[in-house]
């Protein structure tokens, strides 16, 4: 099913479902990273490795984006940034947008080009506990910078609905408290079936004990690596479901999720 500037309207589009190297970049799944509408505003956040042909795809326009965030450097969130933030200014011919990204995504060993930084309205460095207004009923907040080596940080809409995403991050002491005001969607970034202290991403586990304390309305799993994958994802949603009680959806790749119903929209 492909989306026009009218059906996009308040939706969440996954242009992809795929964490780390092998999934991302073996192309198991797609890795374009997540499209918001929140009335009429377009937020891509983590435009990874084919972002551009995959919003193309579902008839989504970059030209329509008005905000990039980058939660952090790594390839499989940023790979696309500068196609997108060309194809938002029309190459250059239109200034326009915000970038919002982490100091090192810039400054060390940038992975957006100076140029197409120039041809934006306005780059916002992210800090911890930095709160921007987009608009008059959207507000986004970066409650605190994550477990994951690089400079890394998630982030929370408020909008009618609340609605936060934890990116890539090791599991840490009070991660709960951090996101608490995600009353009503909750994404994370589950990329290993199991803890593995030696890698800073979050498992099927811990995602458990954040969403039981959380308790958001629904939570959706997206990110997946290969042991999420050969665990089926949609198992370990439900699984996770039963424990906690809370809807929890396993993303897949185009999946469309309405957000002021907060329902996955059925395709054909
Ligand atoms: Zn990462």
């Amino acid at each position: 099913m492909k989306l026009t500037k009218e059906t996009v309207l308040n939706k969440l589009v996954f242009l992809g479902t795929a964490g780390a190297r092998y999934v991302a970049f073996g192309f198991q799944r797609q890795a374009g990273g997540l499209w918001f509408n929140f009335e009429g505003i377009n937020v891509h956040v983590d435009p990874g490795p084919g972002a551009f042909i995959h919003s193309h795809k579902k008839g989504l326009e970059p030209n329509w984006v008005d905000v990039v965030i980058l939660s952090h450097r790594h390839l499989d969130h940023c790979a696309d940034v500068n196609h997108i933030l060309e194809a938002m200014t029309l190459g250059g011919k239109k200034k326009r947008g915000i970038l919002f990204c982490p100091e090192d995504a810039i400054e060390i060993d940038p992975v957006v080009l100076q140029f197409t930084r120039g041809n934006i309205e306005k780059t916002v460095i992210i800090r911890e506990g930095m709160e921007f207004l987009i608009s008059d009923n959207l507000k986004v907040v970066f409650p605190v910078r994550n477990a994951h080596g690089v400079e890394t940080y998630g982030m929370v809409f408020y909008w009618k609905k609340k609605v936060g995403y934890i990116s890539d991050t090791a599991y840490f002491e009070g991660i709960e408290e951090k996101y608490k005001d995600t009353e009503d969607l909750l994404i994370l970034n589950v990329t290993m079936k199991e803890p593995n202290p030696r890698i800073s991403h979050l498992s099927a586990v811990d995602a458990e004990k954040i969403i039981g304390e959380i308790k958001p309305e629904v939570a959706i799993l997206t990110h997946f690596g290969r042991t999420m994958l050969k665990a089926k994802p949609w198992e370990v949603a439900f699984e996770i479901s039963k424990k906690t009680g809370v809807n929890v959806i396993a993303a897949y790749d185009n999946m469309i999720f309405d957000l002021e119903t907060l329902t996955v929209i059925k395709q054909r």
